[in-house]
């Protein structure tokens, strides 16, 4: 029997959010099967009979109508309400689905296990630790001489120390606007990177432990597919069922830039050897402002190149002006639709052609994106598809053109975000292990962790203009924030962007101090499908920035008091 979708009023196009049942289960006259969501409710599809699963039609973000088929169940009769043909009891629920690779061990492979997961930065590792929770046997290979990949060990975390120590001189500097001021600080350079490189290996060192409670094998040395079902590391070869490339990026340069050491990478950036009096960042990305951000803070004047017209760029603008305004009174200069032509390396300087200009600098860092490394792992070898630019594209359930083989994090696509990594490392575990799961996320945040911050998530203005989704904004400044205020920090914007008709959030945007912080509550509102109503009735803490979202809500809504509305609701 063929069960469909039934009456669900005036919607026509439908999506499914959650797929509750597995081929081979068992279910009872009105067992939920899936569940489906409109704009206005989310509604379980009930089983009209008893019977075994026998094929499942639909797949979570399918969208369906009435009538669309999303399950075959045997031992039932036809959805017009017949009874089953028969009395027998239900069947017991079957066991879990088995992975679905061949559970063969590749015979002559120095280490055989069900997953192998080839990288071991935040998708790759907890990947791995998923995948072994749920009961698999693991390999986790990585070249590096710490698990952690680019975030631990030069990325997220390391840059967050260093803008920490930033972000501390700063405000005791700025102190001095409420009575009390500081000399001038002793920077101790080798203390600073000891401090960072403490944060780093407490980390990674805490996942060499996790790994080893887990049974996780760890396999270093730098892995290359030689077959479907292998991977060579160095002389040791690693047969798996099923594998997770979670192999990563790394930083894009420019073609013309000389080999010299005063010219660096994030990495390189990252390792604060001494503080450049004049500092050069090609790229106004988060990553370029990040390090901006620490550097100007330790002494060094900052230049900002940016080839496209705005920092951050693709960022809504109202956020970015913000930022401009912060960023323009410290540094040097910012010289936005403007490329670098050449840098020139001297005793005394590099010297660097862009615009009009030929200016003198100490030291560059370029950050001008990343690439992902898909194409140096010998892919081709199992039959995986490779993206001109690097990508290993798999669907939502993180499988690549080969069934068994999975992609996750920056290797996967855009964002290149380590929470993304994570939940994707999770999923593919879980779907290895059997679940019926996949990837269904409404917003995934961003954020730049300059001064000030700039976060946001879901649905952007710029975003809604190019797709021509319909929205409004919503919006409270910081400047009538009484803890913004107390703070001396009143530079901050909180805006939602709203469903005109629903008052759905559909997105968030941020900018301020801790705007990082503050936007896990609009994330956690998009992903429940809240409206602004349900945010603007949930009473936040006094005086905190937090507020600031519920403001955003009260606006949105018509009923705020703090600032004058744009609308005042009436009475109903
Ligand atoms: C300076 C900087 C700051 C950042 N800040 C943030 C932030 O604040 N928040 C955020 O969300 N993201 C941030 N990111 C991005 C974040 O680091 C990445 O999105 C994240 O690390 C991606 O995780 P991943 O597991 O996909 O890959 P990676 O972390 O890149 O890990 C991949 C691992 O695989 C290894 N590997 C690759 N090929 C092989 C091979 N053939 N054999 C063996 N091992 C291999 C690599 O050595 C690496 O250890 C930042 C990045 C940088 C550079």
């Amino acid at each position: 029997m063929e069960v469909k979708v039934p009456d669900i009023g005036d919607f026509d196009s439908v999506p499914v959010i959650e797929v509750l049942v597995a081929v081979g289960d068992t279910v009872a006259v009105e067992d939920p099967l899936v569940v489906l969501e409109s704009d206005k409710a989310t509604m379980e599809v009930p089983s009209p009979a008893a019977g075994k699963i026998t094929d499942i039609t639909v797949a979570v973000g399918d969208k369906v109508a009435e009538g669309s088929v999303i399950l075959t169940l045997e031992g039932a009769e036809s959805q017009d309400g017949a009874k089953p043909a028969t009395d027998a009891p239900a069947e017991e629920v079957a066991e879990p689905k088995a992975p679905e690779a061949p559970a063969a061990e590749v015979p002559d492979a120095d280490v055989n296990v069900q997953v192998a997961v080839l990288g071991g930065g935040p998708g790759g590792y907890t990947a791995a630790f998923r995948a072994a929770d749920l009961g698999l046997s693991v390999a986790l290979i990585d070249r590096g001489e710490q698990l952690g990949g680019v975030c631990l060990n030069v990325g997220c975390i390391p840059s967050k120390a260093l803008l920490h120590v930033a972000k501390v001189m700063t405000e005791a500097a700025e102190l001095g606007e409420a009575g009390i001021t500081f000399e001038a600080p002793k920077i101790d350079v080798d203390k600073v990177r000891e401090f960072k490189n403490g944060v780093v290996g407490r980390l990674t060192g805490g996942l060499e432990s996790l790994a080893k409670q887990r049974k996780v094998q760890v396999v270093r040395g730098t892995g290359e597919f030689t077959s479907p079902n292998t991977i060579a590391v160095g002389d040791t070869v690693v047969g798996f069922e099923h594998c997770i490339i979670a192999a990563g990026s790394e930083a894009a340069t420019l073609p013309f830039l000389p080999e010299d050491d005063r010219i660096v990478d994030s990495t390189g950036a990252l390792e604060i050897n001494g503080i450049p009096e004049r500092l050069l960042v090609i790229g106004g990305g988060i990553i370029g402002l990040e390090m901006a951000t620490v550097y100007d803070a330790l002494g060094s004047k900052v230049t900002v190149v940016e080839l496209l017209d705005q920092l951050i760029p693709g960022v809504d603008k109202d956020l970015i002006r913000v930022l401009d305004k912060r960023v323009k009174g410290r540094y040097e200069a910012i010289h936005l639709k403007t490329g670098v032509e050449s840098v020139e390396a001297h005793e005394k300087g590099l010297t660097v052609k862009f615009g009009d200009h030929t200016e003198e600098f100490d030291r560059i860092l370029v950050a001008v994106g990343r690439k992902p490394n898909g194409n140096v792992i010998g892919a081709d070898k199992a039959g995986v598809n490779v993206t001109d630019r690097g990508f290993i594209e798999s669907d939502l359930q993180m499988k690549t053109n080969v069934g068994h083989i999975y992609s996750i994090g920056d290797v996967r696509g855009e964002p290149m975000l380590a929470h993304k990594a994570t939940h994707e490392g999770s999923l593919a575990a879980e779907v290895i292990s059997g679940e019926n799961v996949a990837w269904d996320v409404r917003s995934i945040p961003s954020v730049a962790y300059t001064d000030p911050e700039v976060a946001w998530t879901g649905l952007t203005e710029v975003q809604a203009k190019a797709e021509e989704v319909p929205y409004e904004v919503a919006a409270f400044p910081w400047a009538a924030s009484g803890r913004s205020l107390s703070m001396g920090r009143s530079d901050g914007l909180t805006k939602l962007i709203v469903d005109p008709e629903t008052h759905r959030i559909l997105g968030a945007g941020i900018v301020g101090v801790n705007a990082g912080e503050l936007l896990a509550e609009a994330v956690l509102a998009i992903e429940a499908g809240l409206d602004a109503e349900d945010v603007a009735l949930t009473i936040h803490p006094h005086p905190t920035l937090s507020e600031t979202i519920g403001f955003s809500a009260e606006a949105a809504e018509g009923t705020i008091t703090d600032i004058m509305p744009k609308r005042k609701r009436a009475r109903s």
